[in-house]
């Protein structure tokens, strides 16, 4: 299986209240881009493009390994991925779609999207439990009802999807959707999606404070990355 992956970086990221876009921003000295595609690499994927703010793109090339491919991304994340989509490689046969902002990603869990995607499923998703009771709320903040939690499930990336069920599922989509994740583009199109067990580390980085606390799992003696 020749599996490409598209890397979502073209976000402003502006609720880190950093001056550089999200995706450049440093964790231990490297930006979470960069770290992104490291996970990737190390999972199996042969080739990543990138997609990231056109005003920003040098800066990006200059971060970047060579061999990535960077391509100017949209207003929302769908219009970027749609971006992505359009420069890979016409020899993948499976696209994983990643969020730059997840940078402790386990290859792992790249391992377990590909094998599931490699196993027939035709998208997938890795997903966790949700641990907190989670609640209804009416406009004045009041619960109106608890949700049951057994069956919700908090979607993670890397997701993994057939090349041609994506393609097909982003041509059918109006051109102004903006969905938060592929696996919705999918299943707009009917497409059933597999879940695999995601990990704690593929959280995603949103404020200031995810990333002190991804810093603290890298200066961790547990971390996978404990040497840097
Ligand atoms: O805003 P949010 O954290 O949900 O963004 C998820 C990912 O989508 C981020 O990695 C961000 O860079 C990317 N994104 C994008 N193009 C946009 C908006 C977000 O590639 N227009």
């Amino acid at each position: 299986m020749h599996a490409a992956a598209i890397v979502a970086a073209a976000g402003s990221g502006s609720r880190l209240g950093a001056d550089l876009p999200k995706a450049l921003v440093p964790l231990a000295g490297r930006p979470l881009v960069c770290r992104a595609v490291d996970a990737l690499l190390d999972g199996g994927v042969a080739e990543v493009v990138v997609v990231v703010p056109a005003a920003q793109r040098a800066q990006f090339e200059a971060a970047l390994p060579t061999g990535v491919v960077v391509v100017d991304g949209g207003a929302t994340r769908t219009a970027s991925v749609r971006a992505g989509l359009a420069a890979v490689d016409p020899a993948a046969t499976a696209v994983l779609v990643h969020d730059a902002a997840r940078p402790l990603t386990p290859a792992a869990v790249v391992v377990r999207v590909l094998e599931a995607i490699a196993a027939g499923a035709p998208a997938v998703v890795p997903v966790l439990p949700v641990v907190d009771t989670t609640v209804l709320v009416d406009d004045d903040g009041l619960v109106t009802d608890a949700v049951p939690r057994a069956p919700l499930r908090r979607v993670q990336t890397p997701q993994g999807f057939d090349r041609t069920t994506l393609e097909a599922a982003y041509a059918g989509l109006d051109a102004d959707a903006d969905l938060t994740d592929d696996a919705a583009v999918v299943r707009r199109a009917g497409v059933p999606v597999a879940t695999v067990a995601g990990d704690e580390l593929c959280a995603k980085v949103t404020v200031a404070h995810d990333l002190v606390l991804a810093e603290l799992v890298l200066r961790s003696d547990d971390s996978p990355e404990a040497s840097w």
